[in-house]
């Protein structure tokens, strides 16, 4: 059996080391993990780990999560701060403690019990568009209906925007790693630093399994990138891996868990993605919005290959 990996655009830079590990014979999960590591470093990247963009406050706070397909393991950290590898410290979660979420101090105090090196998050690139972005001064103190309105505006933009929306300085973004080993394996690994400005505390979809994160061997797993609340909602990577599970096709999986968001009452709506893996190791993935590509590997391919993800539009979400 020929292993394979699927990601997030943002996984290109991890992706060929990740299929790499799975020509060592490895497992799918290390194939992910070693993938996502290397986007969460990555300083050009200001949506995920390192030089992410911050919350409202200026601070860059993570959310991570693992899987795996073979008995529904799964590990996750949310709201850390002060630590880049956070999916590293979600995989320690699934392995060495009785729980799946940990957030906020607890995810920083895990973090400095299990020797990963603290860091400063924010770099001053990253600092520069949070504060550009928000278009104030940084008074924190009548945050909240100043914040909520531009916050909206931002939302609409980008959404509404095409070219602003991949410029490469979205406000937001997430990487997805999916794959599957020689042995029929599937593992998952999202992360990601959030919504720049969200409010402290946040978390979106990345580290709540079943929201945008999932993978079960037998049908398939799925990841999201996107407004984390429209994931949270409707357990969009869950539910794509339950159509599967209910016999639609991949492609028709993937639809289906893009017209739910259809129905949210959302005033924030704004874009969602997925990139999904069916049982048998074949890829694909959706966008509510035009020009969106995901990236692909398999052990036999010289090079990873992008491919244009299927447009699934959903009103008030584009
Ligand atoms: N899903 C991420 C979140 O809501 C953000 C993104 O992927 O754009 O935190």
């Amino acid at each position: 059996m020929t292993g394979i990996v699927v990601a997030s655009a943002n996984g290109r830079i991890g992706i060929e080391t990740a299929v790499d590990v799975l020509r060592a014979g490895d497992s799918a999960l290390d194939a992910v993990i070693a993938g996502t590591r290397l986007v969460e470093a990555n300083p050009e990247d200001h949506t995920v780990g390192y030089s992410g963009l911050p919350n409202l406050l200026g601070e860059v706070e993570l959310d991570a999560s693992v899987m795996e397909g073979r008995g529904l393991r799964a590990g996750s950290v949310g709201a850390l701060k002060g630590y880049q590898d956070a999916v590293d410290l979600a995989r320690t979660v699934m392995d060495e403690l009785p729980h799946v979420l940990i957030a906020g101090e607890g995810a920083a105090r895990l973090a400095h019990e299990t020797g990963l090196h603290p860091r400063d998050l924010l770099t001053p690139e990253a600092e520069t568009i949070w504060r550009e972005r928000l278009g104030t001064d940084h008074d924190t103190q009548d945050a909240s209906s100043r914040y909520l309105s531009r916050l909206r505006e931002i939302v609409r933009a980008t959404a509404s925007d095409a070219d602003l929306a991949s410029s490469g300085e979205p406000p937001h973004g997430t990487v997805n790693f999916l794959a599957r080993d020689r042995a029929g394996d599937i593992a998952a690994a999202v992360s990601t630093s959030g919504w720049a400005w969200k409010y402290p505390g946040r978390m979106g979809d990345s580290p709540v399994i079943g929201a945008g994160n999932y993978a079960d061997n037998r049908w398939g797993a799925a990841a999201c990138t996107g407004r984390g609340e429209m994931a949270q909602r409707c357990c969009t990577a869950h539910s794509v891996v339950t159509f599967m599970r209910f016999g639609l096709s991949l492609e028709d999986a993937l639809r289906m868990a893009m017209t739910d968001l259809a129905h949210l009452d959302d005033p924030y709506a704004s874009e969602m993605n997925i990139v999904a893996l069916d049982k048998d190791g074949v890829p694909g993935a959706a966008s509510t919005a035009r020009g969106k590509t995901y990236v692909v590997m398999s052990e036999d391919m010289s090079a990873p290959e992008e491919r244009t993800r299927t447009i699934v539009p959903v009103e008030g979400a584009s």
